[in-house]
């Protein structure tokens, strides 16, 4: 493992990359990573991640009690000690408030299509953990429901949370969310995106283990009913004629409740 200087100096960089990105304002966001395998290093409350300084972060045990350290440790601690009790393979935790991604967890909408080759062999699905009062327990529980199947996700009206091997890694999850989210919303805005086909899907899949990719759970490709504790649901459509790339307007889908509201619509335009 690194030495603790370098890890504290990494901490501080990864900080200010993501205040020069705009994925925190003012005092938002915290970065953990593993020190040890008692002990973690963990960015304090209340201070900019913009201008952070090696010798401002807190050393707490795994149970987040401090060990040392000038200040408090982040208010969304918990959070963190949650993920790393779950994944022993993580040592490293980031959170912020990406805007475009905080846009998509503010409305309700996950990032779970298939679109973006790199994003289905790296990330899977990000989906959306439920709202949780900041700081409170429930957000850990919200969190724990999808940490161990997903190395990214969207918390519901607040952020976004990425794990990794090390803090770059799961720095750089954050970039490629912010960034799939971006990409997602021009693709909205100019018409829908068309969806990579199931079959694509589950070869993307197969390249994981050529390239090494460690993901943390398989694919699951046909989500109905699965448990995201288990899988990464991907939206990839069945494509009967063999197209890697799906229109979504070419198959009109409907969820029972908006095939129950037309059919009551065309009742009442009968009467
Ligand atoms: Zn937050």
């Amino acid at each position: 493992m690194a030495a603790e200087a370098q890890l504290r100096a990494d901490i501080v960089e990864v900080g200010r990359r993501m205040y020069a990105r705009g994925y925190t304002a003012s005092n938002d966001g915290n970065i953990s990573v593993r020190l040890d395998a008692a002990r973690l290093l963990m960015t304090p409350k209340s201070v900019c991640k913009g201008f952070m300084t090696p010798e401002m972060m807190c050393v707490t045990d795994l149970d987040g009690r401090k060990l040392a350290g000038d200040r408090d440790p982040s208010s969304e601690m918990q959070m963190h000690l949650e993920v790393y009790r779950q994944r022993p393979d993580v040592h490293a935790v980031v959170h912020a408030h990406p805007p475009v991604a905080t846009g998509f967890a503010v409305a309700g909408i996950p990032l779970d299509r298939a679109v973006l080759a790199e994003v289905v062999t790296t990330l899977g699905s990000v989906p959306i953990a439920e709202y949780a009062t900041p700081s409170t327990r429930e957000l850990p529980e919200a969190v724990r429901r999808y940490v161990k199947a997903h190395d990214g996700m969207l918390l519901a009206n607040h952020g976004a949370l990425t794990l990794g091997a090390d803090v770059y890694a799961a720095y750089y999850k954050m970039e490629t969310i912010e960034h799939f989210a971006r990409i997602s919303l021009v693709a909205r805005l100019l018409g829908g995106e068309r969806l990579l086909s199931r079959d694509e899907v589950l070869r993307l899949q197969g390249l994981r283990g050529m390239y090494g990719i460690a993901a943390p759970a398989p694919i699951c490709a046909e989500p109905v009913g699965q448990d995201p504790a288990d899988c990464q649901a991907v939206q990839a459509p069945v494509s009967p004629g063999g197209e890697r790339l799906v229109s979504e307007n070419e198959e009109v889908r409907l969820t029972y409740r908006e095939l129950t509201a037309l059919i009551e619509d065309a009742v009442r335009n009968l009467k």
